[in-house]
């Protein structure tokens, strides 16, 4: 039995060489290649046997991704890939350079089911949900193209976290192995648009990462008309899990909130989304919506922005207008595949 030798952690890998007989040491040294040096192919890992590096080739073939697409933003640097997976579908990964470093904004599945009425990686439609090692090898490709060392990750790309929970999990615990690359749980954000009982079983570890709740509206009749979500698990029930969260972690909770002209950004709007997040140890971030083509919704003036901070403000909520990177080059999740897909089917 073989599996994807990305997604294995340590002591899987040395169970695995150990059954076909390979020397427990070489586990580590081929643990430390993938997950430290980053290499790309078993022909980097200088200090094996030219023999064990055929076996393994064969027995664990790399499925490591390939930058089918590279984009460059003129305004902020930005840089926005697309990948491709070892089976041909495509993902996107955005890299961001901020005062702290670097932070990678990562897919977990290809596409997604969730439906929100705004984002374009439901428009490009469900396919599949990465393994572990299809997540951490955004971050290592991305890491050795740039030749930067990526020090945050954020969990906002494509697909929805928590409906990829187990791969999602294993992602976290490799990427924050010390044998590893090593990034600190404190610098992963995981997004999710509430689906409450896995933020319930997120709740159980204890980790130190920072949940972002994708709310977008805080009433159940606007929130249902963009979140389909919400119809399974409405407003009031998702802040409810959040205040638990709170209470139990101790940790800040992000509430996105995109800013949709007309629709989302009324004083109405803000008074009760202030009312709604009262107490609670929480930051509101704005994020004025990227316009996606297919899509009707266009985003809120920078006036009307201001006026909607001001509100959550007077209330004593701490709210950000987040800046908007790489809006030259379809920074936004999903924009490239769907490009990327139709260019495809118009070319047969
Ligand atoms: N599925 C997860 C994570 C992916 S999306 C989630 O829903 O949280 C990351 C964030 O970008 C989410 O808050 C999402 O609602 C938001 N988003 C999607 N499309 C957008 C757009 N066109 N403009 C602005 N924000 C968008």
């Amino acid at each position: 039995m073989t599996a994807d030798i990305l997604s294995l952690t340590l002591e899987e890998l040395t169970e695995q060489f150990s059954v076909m007989g390979i020397q427990k040491f070489r586990a580590k040294q081929v643990y430390e290649w993938l997950h430290k040096h980053l290499a790309m192919s078993y022909d980097e890992m200088s200090n094996l046997p030219k023999a064990l590096r055929e076996d393994l080739k064969e027995k664990f073939p790399l499925h490591n991704c390939e930058i089918a697409r590279k984009q460059v933003s003129k305004l902020d640097n930005t840089v926005k890939y697309l990948f491709r997976l070892h089976d041909g579908d495509f993902v996107e990964s955005v890299v961001m350079k901020y005062k702290y470093g670097y932070t990678i904004c990562v897919s977990t599945q290809v596409g997604c089911k969730m439906g929100c009425a705004f984002c374009a990686s439901t428009l490009g439609g469900f396919k599949r949900c990465l393994l572990p090692g299809e997540i951490l090898s955004q971050l290592y490709c991305a890491q050795h193209d740039l030749g930067e060392r990526i020090s945050h990750i954020v969990l906002m790309g494509m697909g929805e976290p928590l409906d990829n929970y187990d791969n999602v999990m294993r992602f976290l615990s490799l990427v924050t192995d010390e044998k590893g690359v090593n990034i600190s749980m404190r610098n992963i954000s995981l997004s999710t648009c509430g689906i409450v009982p896995k933020i319930e079983e997120l709740l159980q570890k204890h980790l130190q990462l920072t949940l972002s709740i994708s709310l977008h509206a805080p009433s159940d009749e606007l929130r249902s008309k963009i979140m389909p979500i919400n119809k399974r698990y409405p407003v009031d029930e998702l802040l409810n899990i959040c205040r638990k969260y709170v209470n139990e972690t101790s940790r800040r909770i992000s509430f996105e909130y995109s800013m949709l002209a007309g629709v989302n950004d009324s004083d109405e709007c803000a008074r009760l989304l202030a009312s709604k997040l009262k107490g609670m140890l929480c930051h509101v971030n704005l994020i004025p919506v990227n316009e996606v083509a297919e899509s009707p919704f266009k985003p809120s003036s920078p006036e009307r922005i201001e006026r909607f901070v001001e509100i959550l403000g007077k209330s004593g909520i701490n709210a950000t207008v987040r800046r908007k990177l790489g809006s030259d080059i379809d920074a936004s999740c999903g924009q490239l595949r769907l490009k990327e897909n139709k260019n495809r089917s118009k070319g047969g």
